[in-house]
This record gives C-alpha cells, structure tokens and sequence, in this order.
C-alpha cells in the first residue's frame, strides 16, 4: 500500500503501516484512524487532496503487531523515494516509528507539536512529530494534546 494524495503537494504525512481495512482498500487511513486523522487535519485547515498520506511500512504487518526493525528497514527506500519525488518541504510524522524514522534518539512525549529542520541525503525539509491518532483511543488524554498540535500546524505551511 504506497499511500495516496496530490502528487503536486509539498506536505507529506507518514503513518506507521497499513491496519486491515487500509490493507483491504489499499488507502491509507481509511479506517477508524482515518476518521479522526480528517478531523485533525481539518484544525490545522488541512484536507486529504492537499497532501500526500503514506506509512513507514508499506505492508500491513501480521495480526497488525508493530513493524520490525527489518521490515522498516526494507520499506526505507521506498519512503526516501516519495520524500525524493515530491519534493516534501514540511513531513508529519504520526506516532513514534515515524519520528525515529527520522531521528532515532527523540522522544515523541518529548518533541510532539515541535517544528524541527532536516537535511538528509542533500533533502532538505521539516518535520512536525504528533502522536499517533490510534494512541489517542487508548489514552484518552492524547486526543486534546493531538489537536492542540494540529492547531499549532497551522501556522508552519
Ligand atoms: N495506521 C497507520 O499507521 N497507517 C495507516 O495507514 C492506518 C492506520
């Protein structure tokens, strides 16, 4: 599942990996996830056809366990390609496999909501680290610090 949006776009949004129903429909965020990443999205004037959505991992790993470092890994390339491709100037990064995609020593309790400037590979862009949305289901206290974050966002495209 490579992920979906506007191949003119310079904002990217990068999950973890595909759940079941992305796996069934081949999009990401079709499911329960979705529905509260569009409300998200919404605070910070956003809309899925203004940006690019994709995952760490581009296959739905089994029993929907947490990706392995291997299969991140394998998945790298694919994901600096779509950053590559689309030129991304500003990169969501949903919940802590993304953010350490990035940056392997942050701690998303420590950095979410935070805008930070990135160069890899002569790339150069930002990134804002939120909490993943699924998180928020089973801590109910993230959903207000997600849109507090997402409200913040707005003011850094
Ligand atoms: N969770 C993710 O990390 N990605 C999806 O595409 C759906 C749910």
């Amino acid at each position: 599942m490579p992920g979906e949006g506007n191949p003119r776009t310079k904002i990217m949004i990068i999950g973890e990996g595909p759940g079941e129903e992305e796996d069934k429909q081949g999009r990401p965020f079709c499911g329960r996830a979705g529905k509260f990443l569009d409300e998200l999205l919404k605070l910070a004037d956003l809309e899925r056809e203004k940006i690019f959505i994709t995952n760490v991992v581009k296959c739905r790993p089994p029993k929907n366990r947490a990706p392995k470092k291997e299969e991140v890994a394998a998945c790298r390339p694919w994901l600096e390609e779509q950053i590559k491709i689309l030129k991304s100037k500003l990169i969501i990064t949903l919940g802590s496999l993304a953010l350490n995609w990035f940056l392997p020593d942050l701690k998303i309790s420590e950095v979410h909501g935070q805008i930070r400037k990135l160069k890899i590979k002569k790339l150069k862009f930002k990134i804002f680290p939120v909490y993943h949305p699924v998180a928020a289901f089973r801590q109910g206290s993230l959903r207000k610090i997600l849109k507090r974050d997402f409200r913040k966002l707005e003011k850094n495209y």
